[in-house]
């Protein structure tokens, strides 16, 4: 499996009963060894016996995947058109794929045997033996002789061991004495190696003899880490009260909701008690959220507002730990998991209740190989478990509202911001023929000021990291492009580099044109760290915090960042969308969105969607305490109708519109859509196999399926390769799903199937 299988192949089972489905085995291929999971016993094979060779071991007691998992995840390769093995793997973690055993680890600690009294060992422990001894003698043999006083005598309950200790250890075994006074100080709680060590680095020999001698006990005992709750947390808003109730009232069913609620509503309480109640019936949570290392405040209240065992599930862990996390939540051990999307493929005996936070992000969908959508395999998962499932946010995809409407889904909506915070109000600011300054227009660096004075604190929204976006030639207008990608190289001046922001390539920033070899190079456009020198030229004596991923690339950056804004020390801050997510920044009132207009004339149907996703997350950064915030967009449009829907109506008349578009056009959620994309070494053979592909699909007239395409996909040319997709599209799920089916049975046999990669995406979420 370290190379996943695409097929499934058969292998022999000898004797007795075959492991069940879900269990890793380690099997002969070709002649190599390796490691695979069972999909299934049959009895059986298109193999001839002569070839079917046998199973070489089983590696695990029983399934790693359970049944309801392993269901689901042959569903998910069936809906999603991917290789079994290769989802079969990729719900393992890394470990459990290298063949690591599936076992929690253990801690080892030492006791004194019940039998031995707890009272004083060794040498000068005769004046505290007279008190101790009695009361420790209690635990072990009632009625033993409690020898004392007698220097470095031994005690123990049991006559003969008391006799037989103080004779064997002092004073040949100062050592194994050290070492019983330890335990004996531990009152009865086991002690860890470590503290053992403490005592002498040799141990261990020592403790071997106590233990052959029935002195000592040895004890493993998993590591289940217990979170204690350490405050109660305010009192429910009506509203608040209202979707709990609804949530908690489901347990025990399948029950979709969307949880509806503007920035600030209170969503994470609403979770926070309905997972409280979820565990007080014994049963476990899972919580899904886009990026937990983005998010260090959510973490650290869950842990202030929870008890049992909290785990989590996300990239920054490494494969050790990844695998004790992921296994407390197969045993049942972990009473809430909180992950990113992979976590949707984690086994959860007790499932009872699954919570889907900012169910709209993006990130919820993996982008290779297994394309997925954590929040569709969560509804999956919860029906599957007869559990609720909560899709939280305040911009809710487009998907989810229309499922909404079809009544598939209850909606518990929060309208109104908790505590005393206002909604923030939104402008637009016109920035047709007025002169800018860095990217920023004078309202809107008046507006900054204006906040400052007021002892507010201001964030600049840009999308795009480093200096410019482009480096261009005064003289021949030549960019400086990646070498390898259809794109301009991004000016990093902070680095002095040049980087390609699709394949990572990077470069030293050219003093000359690297065409015509003038000086005269223009830096064009705003990336974050311009927009944060013009802001410190601008307000010399404030402080400016810049958030995004080159900022907060080292370990414990974007913690120190974090702190900075919300404290407030740091009274500008520019940023991505990092800056977008789920922050809590209390000082914060004005909130400046640059580059707006590019959601507007995106390639992709989902732009426009998104763009106004993004405004609306940003937006809810300001005014969350007692100031109000003010929301400034900055737009060379501020006639279109999307964008004054959005600012002027919110965003529920915003999406209702655009549904009312995807309707118009026939897109998703009105109709179901797929895309078939092709990578290759030069342009010509990704767009000849997907004319065969096309060819391929149109001799197939089951229902009615739009193929469009194929052409080049909008940025043809990737890290040296050549892309290009095929769109599908169907009023039906069945016929997109039988459609693409048989393709994939035959698709190999294509013309020019070897000259390409190709890979389904079915439902995407971005059309690049
Ligand atoms: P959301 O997840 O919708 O953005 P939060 O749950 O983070 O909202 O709540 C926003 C702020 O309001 C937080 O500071 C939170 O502590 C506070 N809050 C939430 N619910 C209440 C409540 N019932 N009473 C008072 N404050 C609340
Ligand atoms: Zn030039
Ligand atoms: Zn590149």
């Amino acid at each position: 499996m370290p190379s996943p299988l695409y097929g499934v192949f058969d292998y022999r089972w000898n004797v007795g009963a075959p492991p069940l489905p879900g269990t890793r085995v380690r099997v002969p291929f070709g002649r190599r060894q390796v490691q695979g999971v069972l999909t299934a016993t049959i009895d059986r094979s298109d193999v001839p016996p002569s070839r079917l060779r046998s199973v070489t071991a089983v590696l695990d007691a029983g399934p790693v995947l359970p049944p309801e998992l392993f269901t689901l995840l042959s569903w998910a390769s069936r809906y999603y058109h991917h290789p079994i093995g290769e989802v079969l793997a990729g719900a393992l973690p890394v470990a459990l794929r290298r063949g690591a055993a599936a076992e929690l680890t253990t801690r080892e600690s030492w006791s004194l045997d019940p039998s031995v009294a707890r009272v004083p060992i060794g040498a000068g422990a005769e004046d505290r033996a007279g008190e101790n001894g009695t009361e420790g003698g209690g635990e072990g043999e009632d009625d033993g002789k409690h020898g004392t006083g007698e220097g470095s005598t031994v005690v123990a309950t049991g006559v003969r061991r008391a006799e037989s200790l103080a004779a064997e250890l002092a004073p040949r075994a100062p050592l194994q004495r050290a070492l019983l006074q330890r335990l004996f100080e531990a009152e009865g709680e086991p002690v860890d190696t470590t503290s053992l060590a403490g005592v002498s680095a040799r141990w261990r020999t020592s403790m071997r003899t106590l233990l052959e001698r029935g002195l000592v006990v040895r004890e493993e005992s998993r590591r289940v880490p217990e979170n204690r709750a350490t405050a109660e947390g305010p009192d429910l808003l009506e509203e608040q009260a209202r979707a709990v109730e609804a949530i908690t009232g489901a347990l025990g069913r399948f029950r979709p909701f969307l949880l509806n609620g503007v920035t600030g509503s209170g969503k994470t309480e609403v979770y926070l008690r309905s997972i409280r109640e979820t565990r007080e019936r014994g049963l476990q949570t899972l919580v899904l959220v886009p990026e937990i290392s983005l998010t260090p405040q959510l973490m650290r209240r869950f842990e202030a507002r929870l008890d049992g065992c909290l785990v989590t599930l996300h990239s920054g862990l490494n494969d050790t730990e990844r695998l004790q996390n992921w296994l407390l939540a197969a045993e049942g051990h972990a009473d809430v998991v909180i992950g990113t999307r992979s976590a949707v493929l984690v086994p959860l005996p007790r499932l009872g209740l699954v919570v889907v936070d900012e169910e709209h992000d993006g990130s919820l969908k993996q982008q290779d190989g297994f394309r997925y959508h954590a929040r569709d395999l969560a509804l999956m998962r919860a029906r599957h478990h007869d559990c609720p499932v909560v899709l939280g946010t305040a911009t809710p995809s487009l998907e989810t509202l229309q499922n909404v409407v079809r009544g598939r889904y209850a909606e518990l909506p929060l309208v109104r911001r908790a505590g005393a915070a206002e909604p923030p109000t939104l402008a637009l600011l016109d920035i047709r023929r007025r002169a800018l300054i860095e990217g920023m227009s004078d309202r809107l660096l008046e507006a900054i000021a204006r906040h400052l004075e007021e002892g507010g604190q201001a964030m600049v929204f840009v999308n795009r990291r480093g200096f410019a976006p482009t480096l261009l030639c005064n003289d021949c207008g030549a960019a400086a492009d990646c070498d390898r990608c259809d794109a301009h190289m991004t000016v990093h001046a902070r680095q002095d580099r040049l980087r390609c922001h699709h394949c990572g390539a990077e470069r030293v920033v050219p003093r000359v044109c690297e065409r015509c070899g003038s000086e005269r190079l223009d830096r064009v456009g705003h990336g974050t760290e311009r927009i944060a020198d013009a802001l410190e030229a601008a307000f010399p004596n404030v402080r400016v915090a810049r958030i995004d991923r080159d900022s907060t690339r080292r370990k414990g950056a974007l913690e120190r960042q974090l702190d900075l804004a919300t404290s407030g020390e740091a009274r500008l801050l520019v940023g991505t969308q990092m800056l977008a997510k789920g922050h809590h920044f209390p000082k914060l009132t004005l909130v400046g969105i640059l580059d707006a207009d590019r959601g507007l004339f995106g390639t992709d149907f989902r732009s426009l969607e998104h763009m106004g996703q993004l405004i609306v997350q940003v937006a809810g950064r300001a005014g969350r305490e007692a100031r109000r915030g003010t929301v400034l967009i900055q737009t060379r449009n501020p006639d279109n109708a999307m964008l004054t829907t959005l600012v002027n109506e919110g965003y529920p008349a915003f999406a209702a519109a655009v549904l009312e578009e995807r309707r118009d056009a026939a897109l998703p959620p009105f109709s179901f859509v797929a895309l078939l994309r092709s990578e290759a070494p030069d342009a010509a053979s990704g767009l000849a196999f997907l004319d065969a592909v096309a060819a391929r699909l149109a001799s197939d007239t089951r229902g009615t399926m739009h193929v469009m395409g194929p052409a080049p996909a909008p940025m043809e040319r990737l890290g040296g390769r050549y892309r290009a997709q095929l769109f599908l599209q169907s009023d039906s799920r069945a016929t997109l799903n039988d459609r693409l089916l048989e393709l994939t049975r035959n698709i190999d046999r294509l013309a020019g199937a070897r000259r390409v990669r190709w890979s389904i995406d079915v439902d995407p979420v971005d059309l690049y």
